[in-house]
Parts: C-alpha cells; structure tokens; sequence
C-alpha cells in the first residue's frame, strides 16, 4: 500500500502534462488555423487593409472627404457591415461572412470587403 500514493502522484503529474500538450497543441491548430482568415477591406480601389478574423474590431470606412461611410465589424470570426449610410442598404443585409471567397461590396460607397485564407495580415503594420 505504500506504493500507491507514489504512483497516483506520477500519474496525476503525467496526466497534467498530458493536458498542457493537449492545450497547447489545440491552441496552435486554432491559431494557425485561423490567422490565415482575413478580411480584405477596399474603398473606392484603395486597400484599407487586410483585418484577421481571430481578432475582435470595429474598421470605419472613410470616403475620399474622410466622413466615416462604413463600419466594417468582425467579430466571433466573422465579418459584417455593421453601419453604412448608403441608401439600399444592401451591404449591411448581406450578413456575416467567414468563408474563403465570401464578400460584402457597398456599391454606392464603393466599399469592398472578401473574406481570404492564408492571406497574411498587414494590419498591425498599417494602422492598429
Ligand atoms: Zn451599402
């Protein structure tokens, strides 16, 4: 019986490591999964950026006179129109997109987001 405390503390130890590999390897597959999910804005032919879906955010649209005519949101890793101020609003109807090739286009704003994989992200060089 003096054995058993030994063995259900290594194994309670091997169990934990165990687990953190588990852990980190499902938090690289996530990741790596996902950071190649981006959402490339245009506007009026000019790239705004390329955003990641993994990150939570809100991306105004500025026109050419730098009044906001969109907002663009991802969120939960998807990305939608959350705001426009173009007349039909169709952009904003076109709901949340994730897949590759998946797009929003404002055409009276000229405003134009795809959805692309395994697009690196500029973002955090452009304007975070
Ligand atoms: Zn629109």
């Amino acid at each position: 019986m003096k054995t058993n405390p030994y063995i259900s503390k290594k194994s309670i130890i091997i169990i934990c490591i165990v687990l953190a590999v588990l852990a980190i390897f499902s938090v690289c597959f996530y990741s790596s999964r996902n950071s190649g999910d981006v959402a490339v804005i245009t506007c009026d032919g000019k790239r705004v950026g390329s955003f990641p879906l993994n990150r939570d955010r809100l991306i105004p649209i500025k026109n050419s006179r730098g009044t906001v005519t969109n907002t663009v949101q991802i969120k939960n890793g998807e990305v939608f129109m959350k705001y426009a101020d173009c007349p039909d609003q169709i952009c904003v109807k076109m709901g949340h997109k994730s897949k590759d090739g998946e797009s929003i286009t404002c055409l009276p704003n000229k405003v134009f987001v795809e959805v692309k994989s395994h697009v690196k992200s500029d973002i955090d060089v452009t304007t975070n």
